[in-house]
């Protein structure tokens, strides 16, 4: 559910008319629903209220200060990737001991840097990783708190770009492997062990790839007990989907995701961790954008936008289907008929959607993508020297600029000439 909804004729976002939003910014820009994006994290976290845990939002699913505050309000830990996202967090208040450490490349100034912040605990891609933060730690003089991410090679049934569990992808320590990198974890100088961590894909449309898993992650958490090591934690990682077309089964709730959990691994007494990004905000954002021109082709009508694949890559990259709906509300009954969906930029693959059933629009309409929260603004570019997507965040009856939309000069100003030009 979210809070994009049509009343008197037109799209609002919360209490506030879209078309009132992008008279004030200009199109193209993403919308965000504070009370859709409260709401999602407080199903996450009521759905594991039966045993201590905390929700850590996957702020690479957007990471705009002003998101990550909103979510910090409500208790959230984030889960990170980079030093720069990690920066980002301790910038919006979220104290160290919330922030979780995710990523198959940490460097060794990363690792100092999380350390010296405060982290929660560093999620462990590989073993020269894992000898890396080791080294680090130690000569800081401190424990560095580690789960180690193991791959459970289960098939999450999802796109090939954002599966991770497989034995074939680049993620995470094989399962089979595990309580032999976990004996050298215990060895190793700088080191606390804390649990067991995974992450299997992302746009999970059912519960039984995370049951597969997390069953492993149960006989793996009993073995290792049994060789010594204390796991308190669990980090089930992220990766439930939401729904992008009408059409699509509705994919699984986070309460039935909850009590998942509390089957697979509720015995073990471990304190849960789990790191949703898509489903908190996806649908909670918006991709507003302007139709500069109807161009009927041969044999097709296009549908020409003022947001290009610079600012939402989705369809480009993951073949992604988002619904794009009118702004002002369709006349009952009104024809459609199939557009294919473009953006301005000089590339076929800047097509958001073919033959797509619209009724009727015109130049100067405005449309909204919609579920484009996650994976959106983050992803977004300035190719074509298009100025980055500003972001808006509407709160009830107010809303405000969280990123204003750079100028030309701001973009060319970037640019340093060398002394010999
Ligand atoms: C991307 C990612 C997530 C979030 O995935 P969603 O599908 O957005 O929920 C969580 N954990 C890790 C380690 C990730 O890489």
């Amino acid at each position: 559910m979210d809070h994009f909804l049509y009343r008197d004729g037109q799209l609002y976002a919360e209490d506030v008319p879209v078309a009132e939003i992008a008279a004030a910014v200009g199109a193209p820009f993403y919308l965000y629903s504070t009370a859709t994006l409260v709401r999602h994290f407080r199903l996450f976290d009521e759905a594991l209220d039966w045993g201590p845990h905390l929700v850590c939002y996957a702020m690479k699913a957007a990471s705009n200060q002003a998101i990550l505050k909103t979510l910090a309000a409500e208790g959230a830990g984030m889960d990170v990737v980079s030093g720069g996202e990690y920066a980002r967090a301790k910038a919006a208040g979220v104290p160290g001991d919330r922030i979780v450490f995710s990523g198959v490349g940490k460097t060794g100034a990363e690792i100092r840097a999380a350390l010296e912040g405060g982290i929660r605990q560093f999620n462990v891609e590989s073993e020269p990783e894992m000898r890396v933060i080791s080294e680090v730690a130690s000569a800081m003089g401190v424990d560095a708190p580690i789960t180690l991410r193991v791959n459970p090679d289960v098939d999450a049934k999802t796109h090939a770009k954002i599966a991770t569990g497989k034995s074939e992808n680049k993620f995470g320590i094989p399962i089979a492997r595990a309580r032999e990198v976990y004996a050298e974890a215990a060895r190793l100088p700088g080191l606390k062990v804390v649990g067991i961590d995974v992450h299997i894909g992302s746009q999970l449309t059912q519960l039984e790839p995370f049951e597969q898993a997390y069953t492993k992650v149960a006989e793996l958490t009993e073995a290792l007990r049994a060789d010594g090591h204390e796991i308190t934690r669990l980090d089930l990682g992220g990766g439930l989907g939401i729904p992008y077309a009408r059409s699509n089964e509705a994919p699984p709730l986070p309460t039935d995701y909850g009590a998942l959990i509390q089957r697979t691994v509720g015995h073990l007494g471990c304190e849960i961790e789990i790191e949703p990004g898509r489903l908190i905000i996806g649908n909670a954002g918006l991709l507003v954008s302007g139709v500069i021109y109807v161009k009927h082709g041969e044999g097709r009508d296009f549908l020409i936008l003022d947001a290009a694949m610079n600012d939402l890559i989705r369809p480009a990259m993951y073949d992604a289907h988002h619904e794009i709906v009118p702004v002002k509300e369709a006349a009952p009954g009104a024809e459609l008929s199939p557009y294919d969906i473009v953006g301005p930029v000089c590339e076929t693959g800047d097509t958001f959607a073919k033959g797509r059933l619209m009724p009727p629009v015109a130049a100067g309409d405005l449309v909204a993508f919609r579920s484009a929260g996650a994976y959106g603004a983050v992803m977004a570019s300035e190719y074509n020297t298009r100025p980055l997507v500003p972001e808006v965040l509407v709160h009830g009856d107010q809303f405000a600029v969280i990123r204003p939309r750079p100028t030309f000069d701001d973009i060319i100003n970037r640019d340093t000439i060398p002394e010999w030009l």
